[in-house]
């Protein structure tokens, strides 16, 4: 009997450690992530109120400025990668504009994450592909990435890794008029070439590109190219997802996609992974979002960036 009573004191005792143990990890996990989605869909809203952001727009430098003063404001060193395009229809010259955001300048070592701020100029026309008028505010398609990077930044001068982080917003992903005809992703190819032929003391160790995250309905898949040049990235983001419950980090590789980790991988050689939606509802199917008017701030939801940023602030805080 004794021994009996004995036995279960030590269960008791197991159990009351297991739940202590339970709740330290929770704790530990809210903890590694501050990421507030909520701030982050607000500035979704608030990039997708300066209207259409095509290369060169006053959307576009309206929102450049905000930027600015948003990453300074944070403790950022801001700088504007400038050149000259010439526009696919007039001819005439168009200022292209990468935004870099620079936290921790003094670490060499550095962590580069991204994401493309440009909408492009015209929606698809859903019943007739010649008319191509009406507005596109690209709220997951050119709002999402910025945003949820607005409010990472809110972590970024606090971070204490061992590498500094940039964050490049990429102009003119898709300063496209005719699909066929026009260059995508003419901002990430010039920022890759400027660092592969001029790195500056500064080696870019890993790469995160944030396309279409804010899609209300998440699904995320590891990403062809992304496994091909970043693996390891991809294994730890999906691990980390999975170790926190989120459940719209799914396993399965799907997708090749061709984005601005394309010259970041094969011209910088930075290993970059592509967190994107690429389910999101697209012209075709029963709703289309994906390059229609449709694609607005109702579409998005905080909980989708408190998800993928509450993972990418994870991966950030334990990377070595
Ligand atoms: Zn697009």
């Amino acid at each position: 009997m004794a021994s009996r009573q004995k036995a279960r004191g030590a269960s008791w005792l197991a159990s009351f450690l297991l739940v202590t143990v339970c709740l330290t990890s929770l704790e530990r996990l809210s903890a590694e992530s501050p990421i507030d989605g909520e701030r982050a869909y607000r500035y979704l809203k608030l990039l997708c109120q300066f209207g259409p952001r095509p290369t060169g727009s006053p959307g576009m430098q309206q929102q450049q400025r905000w930027l600015t003063e948003h990453f300074q404001r944070l403790g950022a060193r801001v700088r504007r990668q400038e050149f000259q395009i010439r526009h696919p229809v007039t001819g005439e010259g168009v200022t292209v504009v990468n935004l870099i955001a620079t936290f921790h300048p003094q670490r060499t070592d550095r962590i580069l994450l991204a994401a493309h701020y440009d909408t492009r100029p015209f929606p698809d026309a859903e019943r007739d592909p010649r008319r191509r008028r009406g507005v596109f505010v690209g709220a997951n398609d050119g709002a999402s990435g910025p945003a949820l990077l607005c409010e990472l930044a809110h972590h970024l001068s606090a971070y204490d890794g061992p590498y500094g982080v940039d964050i490049v917003l990429f102009d003119a992903e898709e300063f496209v008029f005719g699909t066929r005809r026009d260059r995508y992703f003419v901002g990430s190819e010039y920022f890759a070439r400027d660092y592969a032929s001029n790195p500056n003391g500064v080696r870019y160790r890993a790469g995160v590109l944030l396309d279409m995250i804010g899609d209300a309905d998440l699904q995320l898949y590891p990403e062809k190219i992304s496994m091909q040049y970043a693996k390891p990235i991809v294994k730890d983001l999906w691990n980390i997802a999975e170790e926190l419950g989120i459940r719209e980090f799914r396993p399965r590789v799907r997708h090749e996609v061709r984005d601005d980790h394309l010259p970041l991988n094969r011209i910088a050689r930075i290993p970059t992974v592509d967190l994107i939606d690429f389910d999101y509802p697209r012209p075709g199917t029963r709703r289309s979002y994906w390059h229609t008017q449709q694609d607005t701030p109702d579409k998005c939801s905080a909980e989708s960036l408190e998800k993928v940023g509450r993972v990418v602030w994870t991966w950030l805080t334990r990377l070595q």
